[in-house]
């Protein structure tokens, strides 16, 4: 009988690869070890899937594998059958997926468990020792005198006593004297939590925690809708309080980590356990540390950014997904798997709660909690007697814009300056003007590889292409008619610079990715913010989420109609969701917030609905247009994306397509192909089909059939195509 390893490879064929089992292998395998093996004239990392005994490879071409790199799966039995489940829901190729999963570090072959070294002395034999050994051999001596205390010492200790101590210590191994042995590297130092008390829940808040931890130790998936400000952070730390106590971990899922230290620090100033962090702004070492403390079970809490949710837990307890409605969770490249919805099927696995929470829910988990109302906590009012916001529409037809300001803006701005708070004007627009346009014929600059386009950065006198990063030089004549060229519109850069000229006053904090590119500037810009050093603050979305500024009075939206009049059946979702989260940073501490936003369109059901419904009355409404038009959350669809140098091409590879899927299945509705709202991307022609059905069996057996038979078109080779499954970007 011969066994087979069908192993996964981190390559974007979507098959797996049979080897043989590594030469002298005794050792039982398991699914989910790491293993080298030879792929073309590569030696890679695979991953074991299963063993069996048949192969359509013939056995004399069956190469072997070299050899295992872990004794025990990398990916614990539950996290290894999600993420095989989820390689299947997403198609994708389960070789990327896995190593997607990984750390790059322990994709490239890095020891699963870190060790150290450590040698001992047989204290009972110090005399013996001392004795025997001739007076010349110094080193020995100085080894022994060294560890005459008996107790572990590793190689750095070790070193101290002698540069050879390794020699040294050989001889006395050979002698009987001392003995080594192999330790786990030891806890990481344990950070003294400052020993923040939780506070005293408010009622809604004790409701939330009671349905919590009743709920521990079985699966649900709740949904914590609690207005900004009212206490959603302080019911999840007392929940992980509680999972703590009966010795498991908490897995805890945030839009933008680097972006919000405080909320890290909240968690590591409660807590005695190790928080392990986990998010892009790591090094590679910071990260394996992390992963590491997680899967074996050091780290009582592991807080990441989307991809933590593949973080092995030796014991979980409980997943909370932050900001649920981000879409960031949502990976929009390659293996397109939505973080929210895996924390979901994940914590289904586990057989443990997943907390998802929220000002501004998503309308599929509304519609979830619409359907299973006992999942739903509420916290409709801000904690500790703060104020909701009071929030009002500027007219913009009635209040011309002078700079991007409006008068009343301005005056509001000056009233809270002077009253001592702080100002945050939000405006999701990097660089100084989305145009520079020619008032002589008409030319703006456009972008030579997108249909987009140049964003006119001043300060480092280049026009920016904000799709694909082309860069050239700013001019200032037109090309076509040589007149002088001017920018038009607003972006924060231009905005900082109008502020600065109003209030020359109030010292200013810009926050966008132009501004905090390097390590280290967003935390100081923060901490300008918090110690009140900074009186305006300006910036797009970076700004928006998850900050907690006590002394921001006055919230500014610059621009609330960018999305109005979208065509994606999502922009009003999203709308409404930024400009709550960023009306959300007023008012927060001792003193009511106030907003202003800024529009053209002030009747707008939308405008309305938010301003005197809220963000329940919004969602009611959309819910209910989504139900009419049949979009999500009440069908399911998935965007079959192809791009070409020719557009031509793209579209014949997914009119071949839709034909393929019109003989496979009658419950799928196939749309398009059309060409993309964006066509022309970074020098591609970009096409998409949509498929559209009411439930997602339909369209996973469609996606099985048909994937195969399009790899083997001809029209396939002439073309980059993808599948996206929930996408959440229709472009
Ligand atoms: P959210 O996560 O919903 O935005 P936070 O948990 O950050 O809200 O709470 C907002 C503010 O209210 C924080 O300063 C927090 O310390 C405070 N807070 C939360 N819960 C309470 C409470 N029960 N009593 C007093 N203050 C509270
Ligand atoms: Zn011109
Ligand atoms: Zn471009």
């Amino acid at each position: 009988m011969s066994v087979i390893l069908r192993i996964a490879i981190d390559t974007p064929l979507r098959r797996l690869f049979d080897y043989l089992p590594p030469a002298g292998l005794v050792s039982a395998l398991e699914p989910g070890v790491r293993i080298w093996v030879p792929f073309g004239r590569r030696r890679v990392m695979g991953v074991l899937v299963a063993i069996t005994e048949h192969s359509d490879v013939p056995h004399a071409k069956l190469r072997r594998a070299y050899e295992l790199i872990d004794s025990t799966p990398v990916f614990d039995r539950d996290l290894f059958q999600l993420l095989l489940w989820s390689a299947e829901y997403y198609r994708h190729p389960l070789g990327e997926v896995l190593a997607a999963a990984l750390p790059g570090t322990l994709s490239a072959g890095a020891a699963l468990t870190s060790t150290r070294e450590c040698w001992q002395l047989d204290t009972s034999r110090l005399m013996e020792a001392s004795d025997r050994i001739p007076k010349r051999a110094t080193r020995l001596h100085a080894l022994i005198e060294g560890m005459s205390d008996g107790a572990w010492h590793d190689a750095t200790e070790l070193s101290a006593l002698h540069a050879d101590w390794r020699a040294g210590l050989r001889t006395l191994e050979q002698r009987g004297y001392v003995r080594s042995q192999l330790f786990d590297t030891p806890p990481a130092e344990l950070r003294p939590a400052t020993g923040a008390c939780p506070l005293r829940l408010g009622t809604d808040q004790k409701q939330a925690l009671q349905r919590i931890v009743a709920s521990l130790s079985s699966f649900a998936t709740l949904l914590l809708h609690g207005v900004t400000g009212s206490g959603k952070t302080e019911v999840y730390l007392q929940a992980i309080a509680e999972v703590l106590d009966r010795k498991q971990q908490a897995l805890v899922l945030a839009p933008e980590i680097a972006l919000t230290p405080q909320l890290v620090a909240r968690f590591r100033d409660r807590f005695q356990t190790p928080v392990a962090v986990l998010h892009s702004g790591l090094s590679d070492s910071e990260r394996l540390a992390s992963w590491r403390a997680a899967r074996n079970g050091e780290a009582g809490i592991v807080i990441g950014t989307r991809s933590a949710i593949f973080t092995p837990l030796s014991r979980p307890g409980l997943i909370i997904v932050d900001e649920e409605h981000d879409a960031s969770y949502k990976q929009q490249e390659g293996f397109r798997y939505s973080a929210r919805d895996l924390a979901i099927a994940r914590a289904q696995r586990h057989g443990i709660p997943v907390v998802l929470g929220s000002a501004t829910p998503s309308l599929e988990s509304l519609l979830r909690v619409a359907r299973k109302p006992d999942d739903l906590m509420r916290l409709p009012d801000r904690a500790g007697g703060a104020l909701p916001p009071t929030l009002k529409l500027v007219d913009l037809r009635q209040h011309a814009a002078n700079q991007g300001l409006s008068t009343p803006v301005m005056m509001q701005i000056r009233k809270h300056l002077d009253a001592q708070g702080q100002v945050l004007l939000y405006l999701n627009r990097r660089g100084f003007a989305p145009v520079l346009f020619c008032p002589g014929c008409g030319w703006s600059a456009p972008c030579p590889r997108c249909d987009a386009r140049l964003t006119v950065h001043q300060r480092r006198h280049k026009l920016i292409c904000h799709h694909c990063a082309h860069e050239q030089a700013l001019n200032s004549e037109c090309p076509v008619c040589h007149a002088l060229v001017k920018p038009v519109g607003h972006g924060t850069e231009r905005i900082e610079d109008t502020l600065r000229q109003i209030y020359p006053d109030a010292p200013l904090a810009r926050i966008d990715r132009d501004s905090v590119s390097r390590k280290g500037e967003l935390d100081a810009t923060l901490a300008r913010v918090h110690s009140g050093a900074a009186k305006i603050l300006v910036g797009t979305q970076m700004l928006s989420k998850g900050h907690h500024f006590p002394d921001v009075t006055l919230v500014v939206i610059l621009d609330a109609d960018q999305g109005l009049f979208s065509t994606d059946f999502r922009a009003s979702e999203r709308l409404a969701q930024s400009i709550l989260q960023v009306a959300g940073r007023a008012g927060r501490g001792d003193r009511p917030g106030e907003v202003l936003i800024q529009t053209e369109y002030p009747d707008h059901p939308l405008m309305q609905r938010l301003l005197h419904d809220g963000y329940t009355g919004f969602a009611e409404a959309a819910l209910q247009e989504r139900e009419q038009a049949h979009w999500p959350p009440f069908a399911r669809i998935v965007l079959l994306r192809a791009e070409a140098a020719e557009l031509s091409t793209a579209l014949r590879f997914l009119q071949a397509t839709q034909q393929l899927a019109l003989q496979q299945n009658r419950k799928v509705k196939v749309l398009g192909p059309a060409p993309a709202p964006m066509t022309r991307r970074a020098g591609m022609h970009r096409a998409q089909l949509l498929l559209h059905a009411s439930s997602v069996g339909p369209l996973q057996n469609l996606l099985a059939a048909l994937l195969p038979q399009l790899e083997s078109l001809p029209e396939a080779r002439r073309v980059r195509w993808s599948v996206d499954v929930d996408p959440v970007e229709l472009f």
